[in-house]
């Protein structure tokens, strides 16, 4: 008895639910991965990390007895094929959220009833599962903090093995891995299962500091794990579980993922339309503005600094993200959608879910119990980089100037001002927010 898994956002061998339940279920498996051209041309970051991961995955399904069989085009319809090829009965998946996954699982779905092929979700993406817990009043949890109680108090499943061993089908044409495509950011962080469990390990002992530094933007102290999380070269079981403690604010943050994870499968649209009913969604155009801030060239330091570790490294530190969202959104008065779209295309952790979840979080338009929080860059910048350290390893040009002022060049004597090869805050064409008089 044959049954082909196909991996999607699960390219990993430890706790991985569909591969491990399968692999005792039936004698072969085909471990199918399907290069869908709809996805891969998103993010040239993303892809070489995808490819990456995908190499990493082969060599541990090797290792195992087995193999990874890859495929170019669409994936239900490649998966049925080779379905069909090795007269397999079963077809196993990680269920997921996105708009685009939804489709998907309809239309395998709908094909596997066609061709008599029994099709199987597990879970895998998130700790918990999206809908495992709704609230009295709804499908979803719509606050925070309600969802957080309920999801520390869950029982949640127990993690599973590597398994023994993966039969591959007889005849099963494995496919070669195309050489690996050359992203945009230089120093992008390394794909694959292997570089993940490294990284948790040389984690874990850091863990304790993490409620006190989390937020120190130079410290650079938080875990780097998402763009693993990303393409699940690691359960978020697994990293919960190696945290040990669930009330701690690290784990906090892995249950924020789940959060926007069950907002996403009860609310798709999540990347498009604004998610707070009678939200208010009158934003300028501006593209000088726009390409001032995608580029790293405001005029605001700590916004400039953000952008340029994005562009530099496909990730950017929380904090940043929130100061650089909050300044396209509440200084410039842009879209959302328009940032959404910038990080998209450089995050190797961007996905539908947490993306778009904290965009229109940041915008208003999201979660937020507080949505028309003001925003100030100085002061956050003033708490978060007091002495000026991350702006000045992102800013070059701004080297020369110590400590905080670093963060107004704005203020500073004429002669030195004019010496600087750095840009008066475009901002100031447009509009006239307080924290720059
Ligand atoms: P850590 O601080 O070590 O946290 C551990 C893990 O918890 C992360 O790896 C991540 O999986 C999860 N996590 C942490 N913060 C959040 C959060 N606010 N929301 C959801 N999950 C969280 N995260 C993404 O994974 N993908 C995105 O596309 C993404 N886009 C974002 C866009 C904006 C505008 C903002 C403000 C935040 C975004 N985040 C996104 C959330 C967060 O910034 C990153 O997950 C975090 O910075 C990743 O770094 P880390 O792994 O060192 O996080």
């Amino acid at each position: 008895r044959t049954a082909v898994v196909l991996f999607t956002r699960d390219l990993r061998v430890h706790d991985h639910p569909a591969l491990a339940t399968s692999c005792a279920a039936f004698d072969r498996v085909a471990p199918l991965y399907v290069l869908d051209p709809a996805l891969t041309r998103l993010s040239s970051n993303r892809t070489r990390f995808l490819h990456q991961s995908l190499a990493d995955l082969r060599h541990a399904l090797r290792r195992l007895g087995g193999d990874l069989v890859l495929r170019h085009g669409d994936p239900v319809a490649e998966t049925v094929r080779l379905a069909g090829e090795l007269g397999a009965e079963a077809v196993a998946l990680s269920a997921d959220v996105s708009r685009y996954a939804a489709r998907r699982a309809d239309r395998l779905r709908a094909e596997c009833a066609r061709h008599r092929l029994h099709l199987r979700f597990f879970p895998g993406l998130t700790v918990v599962e999206p809908g495992a817990s709704t609230p009295n009043s709804g499908d979803h949890y719509r606050v925070f903090s309600p969802y957080h109680r309920a999801w520390s108090g869950q029982r949640w499943r127990d993690e599973l093995a590597v398994p023994s061993r993966v039969v591959l089908p007889d005849g099963a044409r494995v496919g070669r891995l195309p050489a690996v495509p050359g992203g945009e950011s230089p120093e992008a962080a390394v794909g694959g299962e292997t570089e993940a469990r490294r990284r948790l390990d040389r984690w874990v002992p850091h863990l304790a500091d993490y409620g006190d530094r989390h937020d120190d933007m130079a410290g650079d102290a938080t875990s780097r794990l998402s763009p693993y999380l990303r393409f699940g070269c690691l359960s978020p079981l697994t990293v919960a579980n190696r945290a040990g403690d669930r009330a701690s604010p690290f784990v906090r943050q892995l249950c924020w993922r789940d959060f926007y994870y069950q907002v996403t499968a009860a609310f798709p649209d999540i990347a498009r339309t604004a998610y707070r009913r009678g939200a208010t969604e009158q934003w300028r155009y501006d593209d000088d503005a726009i390409a001032d801030w995608t580029v790293g060239r405001t005029g605001v330091p700590i916004v400039d600094a953000g952008m340029r570790q994005l562009r530099a490294e496909g990730w950017l530190h929380n904090r940043a993200r929130l100061i650089t969202a909050g300044y396209l959104t509440k200084s410039l008065g842009l879209d959302w959608r328009t940032g959404l779209a910038v990080y998209s295309r450089w995050l190797l952790d961007g996905d539908v879910a947490n993306n778009s979840g904290n965009w229109q979080w940041v915008a208003g338009t999201g979660n937020d119990t507080r949505p028309y929080r003001g925003f100030n860059p100085i002061r956050q910048a003033e708490r978060y980089d007091p002495e000026g350290e991350y702006v000045r390893r992102w800013v070059p040009e701004l080297a020369a100037v110590s400590g905080k002022a670093v963060h107004q060049p704005w203020r500073l004597p004429e002669a030195l001002r004019r010496s600087l090869d750095y840009p008066p805050p475009s901002v100031a064409r447009t509009v006239d927010p307080v924290w720059l008089r």
